[in-house]
């Protein structure tokens, strides 16, 4: 077990999760950083008392110090700076990536490069660096435990085996609320029922991800980075009970599935466990109150997830593209500026406009990324104001 947790995005729901298992399992916390949420930041400063503390953006640095007791020890940081601080502060043996965007790629090298364990949670990470944020591990050693519950899956279905034996991935998907939906339904749907998943609980913009299921195209090209697998050996299979976290098929026939109810608590307390496993609060799924039911995902309404598919075949920046063109339209559509099927049209004419370049280092990632976010701003201001 670890003894002393670096957690970005302490504020959001894995975060909060994370410093539930922290408390329950008596584990340290060296930082903690937040966006803009001082008010919860303050709490958890006061309960958990860590060396190193950010509030990302410096405008609420002074809101923050005001809530804090007089003779509070943590030192507090700001913007992306105090994030890379905080990422590698020297006592913590893991940093958890809870932070949503791209805001969490930087961060998760740098702790990378101390040496750290990764408790993977922020997605673009992977989606839009892999290759370089892989071969960094491999090289510090840095031992990736993915927190997201079909990744821990897999990687649960991989303990002991050897990955030559590997015929194919299945990540599972809800299918979220518009599960069997044709592309005219999809047309009036409503951003209030774009936010209710069926299932799962979770932040805004990861449910509008699970709802167009970019979120299972950006688990795709996830798998295919940390268990090293060609993306065609990367299947989905949607199981709306959420019960099968994912599998894994191997050469001889066999396939192995991990289950659970679906509450992030069990794996984000096995990234802060493995290889061992602890008593959790997380009772065990009924098996006998429904049927589990599995069928192919319809990547013609969700082009979104096609479109994973083919940003990952062409490489260098297109995934990083298409992550930030998708970034823009959801918060477009969380201010009601577009409609939920204009999501994957933003990303298709983001990505048909930046033509994706090879990745030498984060830079170019960031560059792309950048370039992306300008070029879906002005398409949404022109097309739809
Ligand atoms: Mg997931």
């Amino acid at each position: 077990m670890v003894k002393s947790i670096s957690l970005l995005g302490s504020t959001g729901s894995i975060g909060t999760q994370t410093l539930d298992a922290a408390r329950r399992l008596g584990i340290g916390i060296s930082a903690l950083t937040a966006n803009r949420d001082y008010k919860l930041l303050a709490q958890q400063i006061i309960e958990f008392e860590p060396e190193l503390a950010c509030i990302r953006d410096s405008a609420y640095l002074d809101d923050l110090r005001a809530l804090l007791p007089k003779g509070c020890k943590t030192i507090l940081l700001t913007g992306d700076e105090g994030m890379i601080e905080s990422a590698r502060v020297r006592s913590a043996d893991i940093c958890v990536t809870a932070v949503v965007g791209a805001a969490g790629i930087r961060p998760t090298y740098a702790a990378i490069m101390a040496g750290k364990r990764i408790g993977l949670a922020n997605k673009e990470t992977l989606v839009a660096a892999g290759d370089l944020i892989m071969n960094a591990a491999n090289r510090m050693k840095s031992e990736i435990i993915p927190v997201d519950s079909e990744h821990s899956a897999i990687f649960q279905c991989l303990m002991g085996e050897n990955n030559k034996d590997i015929s194919k991935l299945v990540l599972t998907a809800s299918g979220g609320p518009f599960r069997g939906y044709n592309s005219k339904q999809l047309e009036s749907v409503s951003l209030e029922e774009a936010l209710k998943h069926p299932n799962w609980s979770m932040g805004s913009k990861i449910t509008i991800d699970s709802a167009s299921m970019m979120n299972k195209g950006f688990e795709v090209i996830e798998a295919g980075h940390l268990f090293n697998m060609d993306v065609s050996s990367v299947e989905v299979l949607v199981h709306p009970q959420s019960i099968v976290h994912s599998m894994v098929k191997f050469n001889d026939g066999s396939i192995k599935a991990q289950l659970g109810v679906p509450d992030m608590h069990i794996p984000i307390q096995l990234a802060l466990t493995y290889p061992d496993r602890m008593p959790s609060a997380t009772d065990f799924p009924d098996l006998t109150s429904a049927a589990l039911t599995f069928e192919q995902p319809d990547l013609k309404t969700f082009r979104c997830l096609d479109l994973a598919y083919k940003c990952y075949a062409v490489g260098g920046t297109s995934c990083a593209i298409m992550n930030a063109a998708n970034e823009i339209a959801v918060s477009a559509l969380l201010n009601k500026r577009i409609p939920f099927v204009a999501i994957p049209e933003v990303i298709e004419n983001t990505l048909e406009h930046i033509p994706s370049v090879k990745v030498v280092d984060l830079d170019t990632v960031e560059e792309a990324d950048m370039n992306a976010r300008v070029y879906s701003s002005r398409y949404i201001e022109e097309k739809f104001n």
